[in-house]
């Protein structure tokens, strides 16, 4: 079985990311410092605990396992956290980061998935954003991410490094299954806050900032299913085997949801009223991310065929009811 070191694999997306590898064949080693994620959700592969900023502990993973490719998803990915402690995510994403890219390069694993963001490319007036977009990040998540991505390119100049970057729109939804799912504590994103407002778990949901420059004053997201974004990933893992040249991707699915849209939609799902409170705006927010590229779809064949609203709302809801990991 071939060996995938999956940074961030007890994590939200990094679970699922781990789930579909182990569906396509192979092994997913997950590397997690357990800051953000839950050992609970690692039943697809070996666990092994460490930080990306521990270069020794990384060396023994990379001379253990022999991993054919990385999947990078560890970071930190909270935009409002990010404005008021800048500091964390150039430590913990960028330094930690190039940790991970020296050792792998040291190791001889030359093959990098990498997980991005749609945030680098900061706040464009209403432009759809596709890959040739200039990246002007408005929050320091964005910027962080920006910073890695622009490593990658000097690490494949240096060293031969080859990697697939994945900018995600906003990745909602669960695994169908209901076997892993979202969970973060605190939450910071909108659905699940939202089915925590609707089961009474929290009093209310609040919108941030109701006089954005968009139709219903809300911001506007492009929203994708979480089991869509992963199988994007072997398929990026398949590009790099093949040796097809680093690239970036969108994902996203063209369509952008403003937050009023996505709660009117819950109260369909659920059957279940939503209570809100109108506040003001969270510092960071842009007013629009909406993905403009087919391009994942073109080169790589991805269908986000699961990235309705219903089905993400539907998924999480269900993920919600179920239970949840603990420590
Ligand atoms: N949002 C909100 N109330 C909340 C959490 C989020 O109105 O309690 C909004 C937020 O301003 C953004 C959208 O929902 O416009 C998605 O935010 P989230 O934090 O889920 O993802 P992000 O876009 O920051 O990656």
């Amino acid at each position: 079985m071939t060996n995938v070191l999956v940074t961030g694999g007890a994590g939200y997306i990094g679970s699922h990311a781990c789930k579909a590898l182990s569906r396509a064949g192979y092994t997913p080693v997950t590397y997690d410092n357990l800051s953000t994620g839950w050992e609970d959700a690692v039943r697809f592969g070996p666990f092994e605990r460490g930080c990306l900023t521990d270069r020794a502990r990384l060396d023994q993973i990379f001379a253990a396992y022999q991993p054919q490719a990385v999947m990078h998803f560890a970071a930190l990915s909270q935009v409002g956290e990010s404005m008021r402690a800048p500091e964390l995510y150039w430590h913990n994403n960028v330094a930690g980061s190039l940790s991970l890219m020296q050792a792998a390069v040291a190791a001889g694993c030359l093959d990098v998935v990498f997980s991005s963001t749609c945030a680098t490319y900061g706040d464009q007036d209403n432009v759809l954003l596709d890959e040739g977009c200039a990246q002007h990040p408005i929050n320091a998540y964005g910027a962080s991410k920006r910073a890695i991505e622009d490593m990658l390119r000097d690490f494949e100049a240096a060293y031969g490094l080859r990697h697939v970057i994945f900018r995600y729109f906003n990745v909602a939804g669960a695994d169908p299954e209901a076997e892993i799912g979202e969970f973060h504590q605190p939450e910071t994103h909108l659905i699940p806050l939202m089915l925590d407002a609707i089961d009474g778990k929290r009093n209310a949901l609040t919108i941030f900032g109701t006089d954005y420059d968009t139709p219903d004053g809300t911001c506007i997201r492009d929203y994708v299913h979480v089991c869509d974004l992963v199988q994007a990933h072997v398929l990026g893992l398949n590009w790099l085997e093949e040796r097809r040249g680093s690239r970036v991707f969108n994902l996203g699915t063209g369509t952008g949801f403003s937050v009023r849209e996505v709660i009117e939609q819950s109260a369909a799902v659920t059957n279940r009223v939503v209570p809100i409170v109108e506040g003001p705006r969270r510092p960071g927010d842009c007013a629009r991310l909406v993905s403009g590229s087919t391009r994942a779809t073109v080169e790589l064949g991805w269908q986000a065929s699961r990235s309705t609203l219903a089905q993400m709302i539907g998924d999480a809801w269900r993920w919600h009811q179920s239970g949840h990991y603990t420590k």
